[in-house]
């Protein structure tokens, strides 16, 4: 089969590998759909600072290199292993690709994408989405129903990622939101608050070919560089600021900013990687009783809330999706790492 071979820095290979046989409780996917994610970026351009050791056995899987990537993605069984009873050849799933280890004080705690050892199909185990198919644990899958299609499916768990970040905000109906950064995470922040009856949001996004995507989706926009962010927020919330802020856009004036808008006692969820440290005044948080969450991955149960969502019509893909063959997985991201805006999902042959 087809994979997408990870060996290191900037070398990601079309192989040919043996197919994978589904162990006891596991099934063989036949993956369809595979969305290349910024942490796949981030292992490909910089291993050495995406959070993942590849010089070493992963502490939980026990993988090295080579690994075939992607986490991102959803495809119909083909097989089932011994003890499957739950699944049947034929089901459409999303996969749910974290591995946490059940035992440390973040598992302990329902905390699990904050596992000490966490890990992930396609970044630290063996088989990934960037291949014809791969084994994983039934309990992994999520079933997806009629009208919700697989490149659909693909798109769960960056939606999930978002609609986790909306659960940590604990923002509540009819508030206010500001998003800053329109790529996937974004404008899955936006779709995630609308479905909690969030509509007064503002988002912020320096890229003039983003912001058009994402008014046509239906959402205020302004331009953070050359527009006035702090007087659009102002106009939205009668001079008030928003309850809360999101930075899915990983560069210092996004969190700068987003703490700025925020009405005392608002709160910045943190669901972006940042590259650099950045300088902030802690006064700012003291004056207004205001507050920062960090948001990482998202919880079996938030992957089904973004299927129900997907199912009602919650999520219009129009504009920022794309699909491209997975021979073409290192043009793809090269194209990303220039800027370029869409999702792009790896159609599986
Ligand atoms: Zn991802
Ligand atoms: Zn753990």
């Amino acid at each position: 089969m087809k994979s997408a071979m990870f060996h290191g820095k900037e070398d990601l290979r079309i192989e040919d590998v043996a197919e994978p046989t589904p162990g006891p409780g596991q099934v063989k996917l036949r993956n369809a759909f595979n969305g290349i994610c910024g942490s796949d970026l981030h292992i490909y351009y910089s291993p050495e600072t995406a959070g993942l050791d590849f010089e070493h056995p992963h502490p939980l899987t026990g993988t090295t290199l080579p690994q075939i990537l992607g986490h991102e993605f959803a495809g119909t069984v083909v097989e089932l292993g011994e003890g499957v009873t739950d699944v049947k050849v034929g089901d459409r799933a999303a996969v749910y690709p974290m591995l946490h280890c059940g035992e440390c004080v973040a598992c302990r705690n329902g905390r699990p994408a904050a596992c000490r050892k966490l890990g992930s199909l396609g970044a630290s185990a063996d088989g990934g989405g960037m291949s014809e198919y791969v084994a994983v644990d039934a309990g992994q899958l999520h079933l997806l129903p009629a009208g919700v299609d697989l490149s659909m499916g693909a798109l769960v768990e960056p939606m999930a990622v978002a609609w986790h970040a909306v659960a940590q905000s604990r923002v509540p109906q009819g508030a206010s939101a500001l998003i800053a950064g329109a790529g996937p995470i974004g404008i899955g922040t936006w779709f995630a608050l609308k479905a909690r009856g969030v509509d007064q949001v503002l988002i912020s996004e320096p890229s003039a070919e983003r912001r058009e995507i994402v008014s046509a989706l239906g959402a205020s926009v302004v331009d953070p560089v050359s527009g006035d962010l702090p007087a659009a927020v102002a106009e939205l919330t009668a001079g008030d600021g928003v309850h809360v802020a999101f930075d899915a856009a990983g560069a210092g004036p996004a969190f700068t900013s987003g703490l700025a808008a925020l009405r005392p006692g608002g709160r910045l969820v943190m669901v972006a990687l940042h590259e650099r440290p950045i300088e902030f005044l802690p006064t700012q948080l003291m004056m207004g009783e205001t507050e920062i969450v960090g948001s990482v991955g998202y919880q079996p149960e938030e992957f089904d809330a973004v299927i129900a969502a997907m199912a009602r019509g919650l999520y219009d893909t129009t504009g920022w999706v794309q699909e491209v063959s997975l021979d073409k997985v290192v043009d793809a991201i090269h194209a990303l790492r220039t800027g370029a805006g869409a999702k792009i999902l790896l159609r599986v042959p």
